[in-house]
């Protein structure tokens, strides 16, 4: 079994299929993974020109289904490693492997606002690609220095007259391309050493404006916005196998060598476990990976 329908459980589907071992792969909440979220992937090798990230890993999922592999949604309630084959709980049922592949990836990290959690889909957003095109002409912001924050403000500017790019630091973790481009673009303004406070307004149920807060300062000011896009980070999908798996203090999956778990017979892929790359491609490379090391179990057991 395969967790995970992102660029490194569709990588490892193809190669587990390809040798037989009848994968089944769950599609967890975000099918497709952070791929199916972006936008143009122009730095996947063979792709000269570009691929979009949905076109790529779908591609991905019928290139594995044409080798045989099967794909189920559900989301992993509970499971059982202490002993092969290994158990676990999808939306109730129960399935058994004999090796499992974990590449459950990570979804994104909330700044935690009061407000945040009840505006979500009503102007707060993690996801420019999926929401952008409803804020043609309007006002929008984007929190994060990384290159995700880089990446979902330049293509907000597609559609909104200003997008505003508040980070809490001077300096950016965003790669020099990245920010060179968002800094080129005459519809970004940036604020730096900024904070977001709180959105408002609940009670109209849209987003109309935000607090913030000058962190040099501590100058507080509100701002008219119609569309908030939240862009700091992941968090690792590893709870159904805390306690099992070996995972660092943010929960990303510890290697144990390879594509190895502490666990013989469980491995991992892509940004479950990877906190230092997180690329589409090495995520491929790691699904690879983990599916080699499954082929090569099974097979000195007589599978
Ligand atoms: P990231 O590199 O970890 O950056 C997260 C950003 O959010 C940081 O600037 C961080 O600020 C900020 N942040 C975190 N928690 C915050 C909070 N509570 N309040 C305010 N700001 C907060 O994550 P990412 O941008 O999602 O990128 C992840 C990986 O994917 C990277 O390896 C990146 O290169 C890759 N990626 C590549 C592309 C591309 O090449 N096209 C596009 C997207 C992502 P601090 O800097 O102060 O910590």
């Amino acid at each position: 079994m395969i967790i995970g329908s992102g660029c490194a459980g569709n990588t490892a589907a193809i190669y587990a299929a390809r040798a037989n071992l009848k994968p089944l792969v769950v599609i967890g909440h975000e099918p497709g993974g952070q791929l199916s979220i972006t936008s143009l992937v122009e730095n996947f090798p063979g792709f000269p020109k570009g691929i979009d990230g949905p076109e790529l890993v779908e591609n991905m999922k019928t290139q594995a289904e044409a080798f045989g592999a099967e794909y189920v949604y559900g989301s992993v309630e509970e499971a059982d490693l202490s002993k092969r084959p290994f158990r676990l709980n999808i939306d109730g049922v129960w399935h058994e492997t004999r090796t499992l592949i974990i590449a459950s990836g990570a979804s994104a990290r909330w700044l935690g606002l009061p407000n945040e959690q009840k505006l979500i889909g009503h102007g707060v957003s993690s996801c420019a690609t999926c929401d952008g095109a409803f804020y043609k002409n309007q006002k929008v912001m984007v929190v994060g220095g990384g290159d995700s924050a880089m990446e979902e403000a330049i293509f907000l500017t597609r559609f909104a007259s200003q997008v505003t790019l508040v980070h809490r630091r001077e300096h950016f973790r965003a790669s020099k391309i990245m920010l060179d481009r968002a800094r080129h673009n005459p519809k970004i303004r940036f604020l730096n050493n900024t904070v977001v406070e709180d959105v408002f307004d609940v009670a109209s149920k849209c987003v109309k404006s935000v607090r913030l807060k000058n962190v040099e300062t501590g100058q507080t000011w509100d701002e008219d916005v119609d569309g908030f896009f939240v862009a700091i980070g992941h968090i690792p999908n590893t709870k159904p196998f805390k306690g099992q798996i070996d995972l660092d203090q943010e929960g990303y999956i510890v290697s144990h060598g390879g594509a190895r778990t502490n666990i013989p017979g469980v491995f991992h892929a892509g940004d479950v476990q990877d906190r230092t790359y997180r690329q589409a491609i090495t995520a491929a490379g790691a699904g690879c990976m983990a599916a080699i090391e499954a082929e090569r179990l099974l097979e000195s057991e007589g599978h």
